[in-house]
């Protein structure tokens, strides 16, 4: 058996699983952010706990893996830094001693979704996956035989951070034209304001945001799906913009699948059939061979999963 860990700055969710990472029991406890010495408490707690629910011997667990919201020292398995979690420098290596005398394991929580979906979810039965995430940022991880591929210091992956427009889009990371000032949901929320800000053309979206004071992504997609033209093309563009970096992604890597996770991914079909249809067009392929490009799966559980099989 192994333990998951998802270590949120909203929850702290811990999990028993089976060695290929399916789920067997699952326990919750709100974050006690700013007290490092309190979440190893809880943690310990709660590893006992799954285990003692199903009667399992502490014995029987072969590894502890942790998914943590920010950047981390896997050699010292020491939590370094995030901003929604108010610590810093929070080492874990010894924190299931002496009931659990195994190896603790450490990655962030894009990396640990992307293992969770590559071996067990969209990704199943292939060995090398993208995962890309499309939230309020856009993050990602790499799966490469098998394996998360996290580089040296241990931050590749950041997807979100490839320049698509050059001289374009400032973004937080110092650059310009990122992916994820293009392909966030926030970023599709920005091009649809800017489109409404920038001419009177007639769009439902203008009422939806007048009356909630904002706009979401999913108000865009509604839109369109009502046959709004001005969402229908803020939306086509956002497409470009994604297809455009997985084409990117694919020439590089090759990958057997990519698969899309976070909030717009809710979308679906409607997310994936133009998706695949643009980076197709794109992306090198031998013969008609194309890249298949997925919906995550796994949901929430995802990094709890990846944590779990975590193994280096
Ligand atoms: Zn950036």
């Amino acid at each position: 058996m192994k333990i998951g860990i998802d270590l949120g700055g909203t929850n702290l969710v811990v999990a028993l699983c089976q060695e290929n990472g399916e789920i067997v029991n699952k326990l919750s406890v709100p974050t006690k952010t700013g007290d490092p010495e309190g979440v190893k408490a809880d943690m310990k707690m709660l590893a006992k706990k799954v285990c003692d629910d199903r009667g399992i011997s502490y014995r029987h667990v072969t590894s502890i893996g942790l998914g943590v919201p920010g950047s981390f020292v896997k050699e010292t398995c020491t939590f370094e830094f995030a901003t929604n979690l108010q610590m810093r420098n929070v080492c874990f290596s010894d924190t299931f001693k002496p009931d659990f005398d195994v190896p603790v394991y450490i990655d962030n929580d894009g990396n640990c979704a992307a293992l969770g979906e590559a071996l067990r979810g969209a990704g199943k039965g292939t060995r090398n996956v993208v995962m890309v995430t499309l939230g309020t940022g856009v993050g990602g991880g790499l799966v490469i035989d098998g394996k998360l591929y996290t580089g040296s210091n241990n931050i590749a992956g950041e997807i979100g951070h490839m320049v698509i427009v050059v001289g374009g889009e400032q973004c937080n990371c110092g650059r310009r034209g990122c992916l994820e000032r293009y392909c966030a949901a926030t970023a599709m929320i920005r091009m649809a304001n800017e489109a409404l800000d920038g001419s009177a053309e007639e769009s439902s979206l203008r009422e939806v945001r007048e009356q909630s004071g904002k706009l979401t992504a999913k108000d865009i997609c509604d839109a369109r799906d009502a046959g709004d033209a001005l969402s229908d093309r803020i939306f086509d563009k956002y497409c470009d913009y994604l297809a455009c970096g997985l084409a990117n992604l694919i020439n590089i890597l090759q990958p057997d699948c990519i698969v899309i996770g976070g909030g717009v991914s809710g979308y679906g079909e409607k997310l994936l059939a133009p998706l695949r249809e643009k980076t197709a067009a794109e992306h090198f392929k031998v013969g008609d061979k194309v890249t298949p490009i997925m919906a995550a799966t796994l949901g929430n559980d995802a990094g709890l999963i990846g944590a779990a099989m975590l193994n280096r």
